[in-house]
């Protein structure tokens, strides 16, 4: 019987392809079996961040001198109007958080290309308020780092919250210790001391999100934290 229901489900969704076929959300083309969204000539092609280990960028420069986080890499590069953004707007605004879990295994092959692969004890996804993720019905933040997860078996946890009305400062030098009205917080039950987290965000554009995110992670004890961005705007 349940055989049956898998092999009927099966057929359901093969009918649905070839009925209505899933196309390329960039360039409109029929997508193959194993693709799901963008096909992969144009995710070759999307735009790299090309941060490396040793040229400068806006993130590298945020981080300098702030202790307890330890590096900072976008994978994409994000311009007004490009694939990038695009495929960002489709998963934040449109509804599209399975796009977002894509694009997170996505941010996997692409940190092993860059040889940024970590000992990380977790993924952190930066919050939403509970308001915001009321209307949007998703984190996409956190859709990304579920698919960043099933490919690197570094789990996700929640550890931080949102407060709406947060102040989101960007300090340079050390980071401020107790952060009682900042942007985010810490849950109660989190646990960081001694663990290396990877803290993920959608778009890093002054870096003041997450930046005010890392520092409410490393508010409670010592810790090291990486930051990740799924893009890096450029203009
Ligand atoms: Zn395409």
């Amino acid at each position: 019987m349940v055989r049956m229901k898998v092999d009927l489900k099966l057929w359901l969704a093969r009918i649905a392809d070839v009925c209505f076929p899933k196309q390329c959300l960039l360039c409109g083309r029929t997508l193959l079996g194993s693709e799901n969204h963008v096909c992969t000539l144009c995710l070759a092609a999307l735009p790299r961040s090309e941060i490396t280990k040793t040229q400068d960028s806006p993130m590298k420069d945020a981080i300098t001198g702030v202790r307890g986080i330890v590096d900072a890499n976008a994978v994409f590069s994000y311009v007004h109007g490009n694939d990038v953004a695009h495929l960002v707007h489709e998963f934040k605004y449109h509804g599209y958080h399975s796009l977002a879990v894509e694009m997170g295994r996505l941010m996997y092959d692409e940190m092993f290309r860059m040889a940024i692969l970590g000992d990380y004890d977790a993924i952190v996804p930066v919050p939403l308020h509970w308001t915001r993720l009321m209307k949007r019905g998703y984190n996409q933040t956190e859709c990304l780092c579920r698919g960043l997860s099933g490919k690197s078996g570094w789990p996700v946890e929640n550890l931080l919250k949102a407060r709406r009305h947060g102040s989101q400062t960007r300090r340079s030098g050390t980071l401020r210790r107790v952060n009682p009205k900042g942007k985010y917080y810490l849950r109660d039950d989190a646990r960081t001391k001694g663990r290396h987290f990877l803290l993920v965000d959608d778009v890093f554009t002054t870096g003041s999100t997450i930046l005010a995110a890392a520092e409410a992670l490393l508010s409670r004890s010592d810790c090291r934290v990486t930051l990740l961005t799924f893009s890096l705007t450029n203009g």
